[in-house]
């Protein structure tokens, strides 16, 4: 066809930097323009005379002809491939996305179709990039969404929890201050001794809560600043015990490692000492009058290991998991005072220092806190 008008089809198509194909009736290549040879890889010569498919993934070869020849009997100028992806084949058989505008013409009584064809794999990077990037936008909003949601929860919880944990105490060292101002008489020091008593411990227990208030609000925002520092072990496990024994129920004792006079440790000693003060406490708390608490420590070449034994009330299977979370307190612990917050802190603290806490329980028998830590810091 193109015989007279050869030389006209090259001028033009030259020019233009897209693939250009014109195909016959039988979908058989009949011209391309030097774009489509540098985009598919064959030479013209190559290409003339070809089926079309030899352009096309073999996968697509099945709907190829349908498509065709609908368009084909339609004859409108189009895009092709609304709605699906378009794929070209090159000679060494790797495919690329395209896209195809349709241009069919007639020359006498012959129809054929002149398409234009556009390498789109830069774009469509380009796309996936940008769809990648909107992706991770989203799923990083997301997250900051959650986090604000959950220090949300955190606040609210933190909110009932101050005003809970406040109150009692605090209606408490009331009720003993008004009691202390009508006992006037000198044999009433006792129970003026008493209330003092009284008054002196709650305040100490909303100190204890403040305190594990900043160091969350410390922890959290990376204040934190250890200090590391030789000590010895006996140390830190006397002062722990001296101010356990001042919270012991009725008929508790402690049993303490009393030949731990050589180990030393390369730690943050107040760190360590809130820890193991924390566990001991806890052991206190939630054990019966008359039970024993048992410290046992032991060093090897490289950790320090304390386990502090209770035969108290045990944690509740279901509850276990939770027993580090911030706030968590198990459903049998309810009825002492407490926030939740310490055993948190001290995982926290331990992680931080290369260490870590784990414990097992049973209900109704006793609990074994077993914490660990390197013996020097790395
Ligand atoms: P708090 O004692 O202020 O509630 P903790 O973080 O120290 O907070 O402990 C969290 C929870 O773990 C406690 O509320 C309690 O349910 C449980 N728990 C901790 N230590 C023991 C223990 N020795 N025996 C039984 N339950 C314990």
């Amino acid at each position: 066809m193109f015989q007279n008008s050869q030389d006209v089809f090259q001028l033009l198509s030259e020019a233009i930097s897209e693939g250009i194909l014109i195909v016959d009736e039988t979908q058989t290549i009949i011209a391309v323009n030097t774009a489509t040879e540098q985009m598919f890889g064959f030479s013209k010569d190559e290409l003339n005379n070809q089926p079309l498919l030899t352009l096309i993934p073999s996968n697509f070869h099945k709907g190829h002809g349908h498509h065709f020849n609908t368009f084909y009997k339609h004859s409108e100028k189009r895009t092709m491939g609304k709605g699906r992806e378009l794929y070209g084949t090159r000679k060494d058989g790797s495919n690329f996305p395209v896209e195809v505008g349709l241009n069919p013409f007639n020359v006498g009584e012959k129809k054929y179709v002149m398409a234009l064809v556009i390498d789109i794999t830069e774009r469509k990077n380009y796309t996936d990039r940008l769809e990648k990037t909107v992706d991770e936008r989203t799923k990083q909003l997301r997250e900051a969404l959650e986090a604000e949601k959950e220090l949300n929860d955190l606040k609210t919880k933190f909110l009932s929890l101050v005003s809970h944990e406040f109150k009692t105490p605090l209606t408490g060292i009331l009720t003993s201050t008004m009691l202390l101002s009508k006992y006037k008489l000198e044999a009433q020091q006792d129970k003026r001794d008493k209330h003092i008593e009284t008054i002196t411990s709650k305040v100490h227990y909303l100190n204890n809560i403040l305190n594990d208030f900043l160091s969350i609000e410390k922890l959290e925002s990376g204040k934190i600043n250890y200090k590391f520092i030789q000590f010895n072990l006996s140390k830190v496990v006397n002062e722990v015990i001296y101010n356990a024994n001042m919270l012991l129920k009725e008929g508790q004792k402690i049993l303490y490692p009393e030949n731990i006079d050589d180990i030393t440790l390369i730690q943050d000693e107040k760190t360590v000492e809130l820890a193991l003060s924390n566990l001991v406490h806890n052991a206190i708390k939630y054990s019966p009058e008359q039970t024993t608490i048992e410290i046992i420590v032991n060093q090897d070449t490289k950790n320090t290991t304390f386990k502090v034994i209770d035969n108290g009330i045990g944690i509740p299977e279901k509850d276990q998991k939770n027993i580090f979370n911030r706030y968590f307190r198990a459903e049998n612990a309810l009825l002492d005072q407490g926030t939740g917050i310490g055993l948190n802190i001290t995982k926290t603290h331990l992680e931080n220092l290369g260490g870590n806490i784990t414990f097992s329980s049973i209900e109704g028998q006793g609990s074994t806190f077993i914490m660990t830590i390197p013996n020097t810091v790395k």
